[in-house]
């Protein structure tokens, strides 16, 4: 069995945030060796001519030997994607180097999340003095000619912080100062898909009336983001409309192909990187189910996401579990996949 490419991220170190939106899920974090990275490359090598290994899923770079990952993986490697514009600001303060560092690789754009003041944000990201650290990080970015992409994520509850972020903007003049070495700075405000931890705030959802509510510099910067100003593929549409839509949509989806990702977590667990990694979508174990049996797995559909996926319409879905009644705003294929993960898990409680 030969994949076009595989792409293996194993989630060595975690992550030093607790954030209550993480789609990855807050999982304890781990500890793993280089010698752990290497039996990872052994087991997909036979199975594609261009292997991809990444030392991470969640927290770019939050391992202490950062560089010498990056430098293993590499190696380990036929084909590197370039470094994402995801990084660490956790790892940004500590480490002097890490910011000229991130520049030689070639990292041009970084972004970075906040909820609104020091407060909202170290509430949202689980940790004290993270607020501190992404405006230190902020300064240093800008110092190394590395623009900066704040993202916003969007609740009923802290729609009120808008105002503050508006003004830290304008007090930070990142437009101006980005400018000053041919860079754009960016900014963006999303709900984020109701999945993995952030599906906690369901009851919290965003609907039109926040939207009503966001200062015209801050939407402007949304669009320019989006490249487009139609509400709706920013943020959705009202849950009760997205149900009317789906209840017509009869088709399933198959998303194996030949180029997959796979999400390894610490206990060497498998999972495609479609959804959250979660019991669910489990593939098999690298410790103890054969590579061969994960990938077919896999390209058999047999998780009980992949299953469900290729067997479920949205119309069924939306028929059992779909609120007809929300205002709330989802795009329609996040809103598939809170009804599925809904579905999968009232289905193992049974099967169990
Ligand atoms: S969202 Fe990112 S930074 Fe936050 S806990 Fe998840 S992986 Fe860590």
């Amino acid at each position: 069995m030969k994949f076009k490419k595989i792409t293996a991220c194993l989630d060595m170190y975690g992550c030093p945030n607790r954030c209550k939106h993480c789609w990855l899920k807050i999982t304890p974090n781990g500890n793993l060796t280089n010698d752990d990275l290497r039996f990872t490359y052994q087991a997909f090598r036979p199975f594609t001519n261009d292997l991809e290994i990444v030392a991470n899923y969640r927290e770019e770079d939050y391992a202490p030997n950062y560089k010498e990952l990056w430098d293993l993986s590499v190696e380990l490697s036929d084909n590197k994607t370039p470094h994402f514009e995801n990084i660490s600001y956790w790892r940004a303060v500590r480490d002097l180097d890490y910011i000229p560092w991130l520049y030689n690789l070639g990292v041009r754009a970084a972004q970075l999340t906040i909820f609104g003041n020091e407060e909202t944000t170290d509430f949202f990201v689980g940790r004290k003095g993270a607020f501190k650290e992404i405006i230190k990080t902020i300064e240093q970015l800008v110092q190394y000619r590395i623009s900066p992409r704040i993202q916003m994520f969007i609740y009923k509850s802290n729609i009120n912080q808008l105002s503050f972020v508006e003004k830290l903007l304008i007090g930070l003049d990142l437009e101006n100062r980005c400018k000053d070495f041919d860079k754009e700075f960016s900014f963006f405000l999303h709900q984020g898909s109701c999945s993995g931890e952030n599906a906690q705030f369901y009851e919290d959802w965003i609907t039109l009336e926040e939207i009503k509510k966001i200062p015209k510099k801050l939407l402007d910067y949304t669009v320019i983001h989006f490249n487009t100003a139609s509400k709706e593929e920013i943020w959705g549409k009202p849950e009760n409309k997205v149900c009317e839509n789906l209840v017509q949509d009869v088709s399933t989806l198959n998303i194996v192909n030949n180029t997959p990702i796979f999400y390894i977590d610490n206990n060497f667990n498998v999972y495609p990187n479609y959804e959250t990694p979660s019991e669910i979508w489990l593939l098999g174990n690298l410790k103890t189910t054969k590579v061969e049996d994960i990938l077919e797995n896999y390209k058999q559909n047999k998780s009980i996401g992949q299953k469900a996926l290729t067997e479920v319409s949205a119309s069924k879905l939306v028929k059992e579990l779909g609120n007809f009644q929300s205002e709330r705003l989802f795009g329609e294929s996040d809103y598939k996949n809170l009804l599925l993960h809904k579905y999968c898990l009232a289905k193992m409680k049974l099967d169990k």
